[in-house]
């Protein structure tokens, strides 16, 4: 059997989401930490075991290196009541760190995953913003990946808690996983940020010509907000418009 590149960044994402969403089991250091400051409450409508997980993400099934672009939304936030069609998400995590890697629970966990992310993400607020980009860019949840900063979640209560998204955000993408591994691992053509958390991390790791923007405002590769961001980011994903590196 031969092995396309987009296998072997499949590959390279499953070791990657191994990390993340066996890290409860192996005890990682992250967690006590990530647990004391609000992340990973339980989620209605999960057992503990199901919630004993992180969350990596999804990649799709067309993904590549070089062509494909990565989505980075804040924290993960569960309702009074979770979105049904997002919860095969967290419990396929803790059954594949439950069952250990093999062919076959990692195949499991790359289709569970995917199919949760991509009927639930449609529903959410930021996809107003994400929606827009691939439309845009003429691409679909199949030719992305998705993380969030923070690989917990929390409960949305209100305005409070966004200063509680942050702080996990913060927390779990400095100490836990850095965006920066995840650019490296599946080398994206372009990143799309849900506000400004992950920003520094992703630009220290980006090539600099990666072309990176933070959908909440506009502000591209670091500048000021750009009216026409979504025509400038169309333009250099087609190729329509030179990229120069930035700085
Ligand atoms: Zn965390």
């Amino acid at each position: 059997m031969t092995v396309t590149a987009r296998d072997a960044t499949r590959h390279a994402w499953l070791d990657y989401a191994w990390r993340i969403a066996s890290a409860p089991m192996a005890g990682d250091s992250h967690i006590p930490a990530c647990e004391a400051s609000g992340g990973a409450p339980p989620i209605p409508g999960l057992t503990a075991a199901d919630c004993a997980t992180r969350l990596p993400g999804f990649i799709g099934e067309r993904y590549e290196a070089g062509k494909g672009v990565l989505l980075v939304g804040v924290v993960f936030k569960t309702a009074e009541t979770a979105d049904p069609a997002f919860l095969p998400a967290v419990s396929a995590g803790a059954t594949w760190a439950r069952a250990g890697r093999s062919a076959a629970s990692d195949a499991k966990f790359f289709a569970e995953t995917r199919d949760a992310y991509t009927n639930a993400m449609p529903g959410w607020p930021v996809w107003k913003r994400f929606g827009a980009v691939l439309h845009a860019l003429g691409l679909d949840l199949g030719d992305v990946a998705y993380t969030n900063a923070a690989k917990c979640w929390h409960t949305w209560r209100g305005y409070d808690d966004r200063n509680l998204a942050k702080n996990l955000a913060s927390k779990c993408s400095s100490k836990f996983s850095r965006i920066s591994s995840l650019v490296e691992c599946i080398e994206p053509r372009q990143v799309y940020l849900a506000g400004a958390s992950a920003a520094a991390s992703v630009r220290r790791s980006a090539k600099r010509d990666m072309f990176v923007v933070n959908v909440v405002n506009g502000a591209v590769d670091g500048m000021e907000p750009w009216p026409n961001w979504l025509t400038e980011a169309r333009g250099r994903y087609l190729g329509l418009t030179r990229e120069e590196p930035a700085g």
